[in-house]
C-alpha cells in the first residue's frame, strides 16, 4: 500500500473541481524539463481517460528535443509560437492545473493571463514556499517530483484503473528525470512501488531511460568534451566548479534544444567539488544552473544572487547582462558562503 502524502481534505476538493468542470487547461514552467511535461501529461492522459474532451496542455516556450517522443506531445501548445491560442484557452477554461511551479513568475508571459483567468486553480508542485494563488494547493517538497504527486492524486481518487500506457510512460519520465534517473532524492520506498505499478500498466522503463537519454546528436557530445576540458573552473578553495558557454561557442556544435542539459552534474562527480554551476548565454539572457552534492543549498545561492530559486541540491535562475557580468557576480558570492561551503 503507498503511503498518504496529500491531505484527504485537498484531495476532496481538488476531485470535486476536477469532475464538475470541463474546459481544462494545464500549465507547466517555462523551459519544460521531464517532470513538467511528465506531470502535465500524465494528467492529461488520465482526464482523457475519464472522458475530458476539452483538455489543452500549454507550455510557456519549447522544451528540449529529447522529450519530443512523449504521448501527447502533438497536442500540447506552445504559447511563445501560439500565444492567441495559449491565451484564449486560458481565459475560456474553466479549470486551470498549474504544475511542477510555486510561483506565477515561473510561467513567464502566461502570468497576466493566468492570474487575471476566472477559472477555479489547483496547484500541484514539490516546491518549497508555494504562492497563494489557487483554489487548492497541494505543494509537497518532499517529493521528489510533481509526477509522481499525479500519481498518487489520481489513486486517492480511488481512479488508478484510469492511468492507461501512455499516461503511464510520462509519469515515468517525470519521476526518473527529477530523480537523475534514481539517482539522488530517491531513497524513498514508495518510489519503486510506484514503478512496480506502473511497469504493471506495461511501460518499458529501459526504453524510455534511452529515449530521453541516449538520443542525442554528435555536436553534444564533442560540446560536452569542449566545455569539460576548455570551459570547467575549479575553486578548490571553496569546492567548487564553474562551466561557462558563450552562445558563439554553442554554435559551433550545431545544437539543438535541451544539448546542454546535465552538463551541470558532471563536476559534481569529483569527489572535492560539492558546488557545480553552469552558466550560458542563450539567445541575449544568461542562464544559470546550480548543483549540490550533501547540503549546500543551492536554492538560497540562486535567489540571492540571481533572483532565481529551486531545490536544495538543483536550482537556477536568469541574469540580464553579459556572460562576464553573471561570471563575476558568482566569483563574487563564493567568500560569502564559504562556511556552507564544507
Ligand atoms: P535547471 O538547472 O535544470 O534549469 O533547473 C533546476 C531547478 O531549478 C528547476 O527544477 C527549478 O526548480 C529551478 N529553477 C530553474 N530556473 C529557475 C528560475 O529562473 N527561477 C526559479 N525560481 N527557479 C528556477
Ligand atoms: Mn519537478
Amino acid at each position: 500500500m503507498l503511503n498518504r502524502v496529500i491531505s484527504e481534505d485537498n484531495i476532496q476538493k481538488a476531485k470535486k473541481l476536477t469532475f464538475h468542470y470541463d474546459k481544462i487547461v494545464i500549465v507547466t514552467h517555462r523551459a519544460p524539463d521531464g517532470d513538467a511535461l511528465g506531470s502535465s501529461l500524465g494528467l492529461y492522459h488520465f482526464l482523457k481517460e475519464s472522458g475530458k474532451r476539452d483538455v489543452q496542455v500549454i507550455v510557456p516556450n519549447d522544451y528540449p528535443v529529447f522529450l519530443h517522443w512523449m504521448p501527447g506531445t502533438k497536442s500540447v501548445i506552445n504559447a511563445e509560437w501560439q500565444k492567441k491560442h495559449a491565451e484564449l484557452a486560458i481565459a475560456s477554461a474553466d479549470l486551470i492545473f498549474c504544475l511542477d511551479f510555486n510561483t506565477l513568475k515561473r510561467i513567464a508571459q502566461l502570468e497576466n493571463p493566468v492570474r487575471q483567468s476566472k477559472a477555479k486553480k489547483i496547484l500541484i508542485d514539490h516546491h518549497l514556499s508555494p504562492e497563494n494563488f489557487c483554489d487548492v494547493t497541494i505543494s509537497h517538497p518532499e517529493i521528489s517530483s510533481t509526477s509522481e504527486l499525479i500519481f498518487r492524486f489520481i489513486c486517492r481518487m480511488g481512479m488508478f484503473e484510469r492511468i492507461n500506457e501512455p499516461g503511464a510512460e510520462c509519469i515515468y519520465t517525470g519521476m526518473m528525470t527529477d530523480t537523475g534517473a534514481f539517482t539522488y532524492h530517491s531513497s524513498s520506498y514508495s518510489i519503486y512501488y510506484i514503478i512496480s505499478e506502473l511497469l504493471q500498466k506495461g511501460i518499458d522503463k529501459d526504453a524510455i531511460y534511452a529515449k530521453v537519454y541516449n538520443q542525442c546528436q554528435e555536436g553534444r557530445v564533442r560540446m560536452q568534451g569542449y566545455v569539460l576540458y576548455e570551459k570547467m573552473k575549479l575553486f578548490d578553495e571553496y569546492k567548487t566548479a564553474l562551466i561557462t558557454l558563450s552562445e558563439q561557442e554553442h554554435m559551433r556544435f550545431n545544437p539543438e534544444r535541451g544539448d546542454t542539459e546535465g552538463f551541470v552534474n558532471i563536476p559534481l562527480s569529483m569527489k572535492k567539488v560539492v558546488f557545480s554551476a553552469f552558466i550560458r548565454e542563450d539567445k541575449g539572457i544568461i542562464r544559470i544552473s546550480l548543483r549540490s552534492k550533501g547540503t549546500f543549498p543551492t536554492n538560497r545561492f540562486a535567489e540571492e544572487v540571481y533572483g532565481g530559486g529551486g531545490h536544495l541540491n538543483a536550482s537556477g535562475g536568469e541574469f540580464s547582462g553579459t556572460l562576464e557580468e553573471a561570471v563575476k557576480k558568482f566569483e563574487d558570492a563564493l567568500p560569502v558562503y564559504k562556511d556552507l561551503l564544507e
